[in-house]
């Protein structure tokens, strides 16, 4: 007999706890929704050379055939140059 309350009081305590959660996410929905979203976040660029994902306001930059690249440090913008170069020279 005791296992049957047992099981009931467990049985109440999920229900209730499940209440909870679905009302709490309630309330944090309705608080949420007014805010704007963060649209801007960091601006990424990907690096050409190494692949690395690099903040566009901290990077190292260059312009190469009409666009901005975007590099993680001085050695990649300079291995890109110098791959550009090459290119154009084979070119
Ligand atoms: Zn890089």
């Amino acid at each position: 007999m005791a296992l049957g309350w047992l099981i009931r009081f467990l049985v109440a305590a999920v229900l209730v706890r499940m209440a909870w959660k679905f009302f709490s996410g309630l309330l944090e929905g309705a608080a949420e929704r007014p805010r704007v979203a963060p649209k801007q976040g960091v601006m990424l660029a990907r690096d050409p050379v190494c692949g690395t994902y690099v903040d566009r306001t901290r990077a190292v930059s260059a312009r190469g055939g009409g666009e901005v690249h975007y590099f993680c440090s001085e050695d990649c913008r300079a291995a890109y140059r110098q791959a550009r170069r090459g290119s154009a020279a084979r070119a």
